[in-house]
């Protein structure tokens, strides 16, 4: 029964507040963000060696921007766009009404964001959260918010074109006013639903250019959060532009374990063997098509995994903002040749315990100077 507030800004708890900081911190909640073009730009993450590591942002919703471009993001690596429904006041999915809302909402991301790319996730939604016009945070009971094996993200778009024509044109209409945007399809299991939205996207970019826009060309991009997908993504790499793993995913369906039963955390989070073979695989595979490959599962927000990821051959990550220090931390503390070695050895032997060793090693070192500013 006790009144507390959470700032999820500052990650405080505070319990009991007195009136005035109630007051003033309910005011915070409300204002505008500062403006994210007054932070300073830092230069991208380099490796010892030199290698260029990018370090994007997952975001759930626009405002998390402020806190990217404080943490210094690349780019926003994943934007969960289903979230939206979640007090965004859209007025429903589909229809000229909701193309025009989104459309605002998708243009005020990407000008927050610009220079940099803004990576939008077309809706992850299953049918019933469609229907209900509510996504699964919050607002869905635990036990429900990951039965969904049906008909869901790109297959629901599939099956219900409107859905997704509506969210393609509203992307495609943000982009005409400039700045940088990719799309990134959820829950791909096979490249035939990537050639349907690559044409569902020609047919929208067509519709726009009857009412005389010119919309540019956007990078179209397959999640690989099913087995399947990853353990075939040479062929969703040659109807891709790129491939983001999603390891959340990826892992509970890998190990058929429910990534929001507590019971089985220990599993969920622990590094099974099979995962870093897969994990190996499918920047190899991705290669054979020069096709980027990015982690955008928050399994790249744990050092040791983040550095195992780069040995073996990952470049791009994304993942939850206030993560990005760290991480930035490990890229630069790091010899990918020695990498490269320590995480073959552990991919193949299952073992963490040498990149662990390494990670802490790396980290205890001096960091090396920071790179130059990288021009926009
Ligand atoms: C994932 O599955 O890894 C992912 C990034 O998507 P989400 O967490 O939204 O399911
Ligand atoms: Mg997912």
């Amino acid at each position: 029964g006790m009144p507390v507030i959470v700032d999820g800004t500052l990650g405080d708890l505070i319990i009991e507040p007195s009136a005035a900081v109630a007051e003033a911190l309910g005011g915070r909640a409300n204002r505008p963000q500062a403006p994210a073009a007054s932070i300073s730009p830092r230069g991208p993450a380099v490796t010892r060696d030199g290698t260029r590591i990018r370090l994007d942002a997952n975001i759930d919703r626009v405002e998390d921007i402020a806190v990217a471009r404080r943490e210094h993001a690349d780019g926003i690596g994943l934007f969960r766009s289903e979230l939206l429904l979640n007090g965004d006041g859209l007025p429903g999915l589909t229809g000229p009404e909701s193309e025009r809302a989104q459309a605002e909402i998708y243009r005020r991301a990407i000008l927050a964001m610009a220079p940099r790319p803004v990576t939008i996730r077309t809706f992850d939604l299953d049918e019933a959260q469609a229907t209900s016009g509510r996504a699964p945070v919050d607002a869905w009971p635990e036990l429900d918010r990951h039965r969904v094996l049906g008909l869901r993200g790109v297959r629901l778009g599939i099956s219900q074109p409107l859905l997704l024509d509506t969210q393609l044109r509203a992307i495609l209409r943000a982009a005409t006013d400039g700045g940088a945007v990719r799309i990134l399809v959820p829950f791909v299991t096979a490249p035939f639903e990537m050639e349907y939205v690559a044409a569902r996207l020609e047919l929208a970019r067509r519709a726009l250019a009857t009412e005389g826009l010119q919309p540019p060309r956007v990078a179209l991009g397959a999640m690989l959060e099913v087995p399947a997908a990853a353990l075939a993504a040479d062929h969703l790499a040659e109807v891709s532009d790129f491939l983001a793993v999603g390891t959340n995913d990826l892992v509970q369906y890998l190990l058929a374990a429910d990534r929001t039963d507590q019971r089985l955390a220990s599993l969920v989070s622990g590094v099974h063997p099979a995962l870093l073979r897969l994990l190996r695989l499918v920047p190899r595979l991705a290669a054979r098509h020069a096709v980027p490959v990015s982690v955008c599962g928050e399994l790249a927000s744990q050092p040791t995994m983040l550095a195992l990821l780069m040995g073996l051959g990952v470049r791009e990550f994304s993942m939850t903002p206030t993560a990005l220090g760290m991480a930035r931390r490990v890229v630069e503390s790091s010899d990918l040749a020695v990498l490269r070695r320590v995480a073959r050895r552990a991919a193949r032997t299952g073992l963490l315990a040498d990149i662990e060793h390494h990670v802490e090693h790396a980290l205890a070192q001096p960091a090396t100077p920071s790179a130059p500013v990288a021009k926009p």
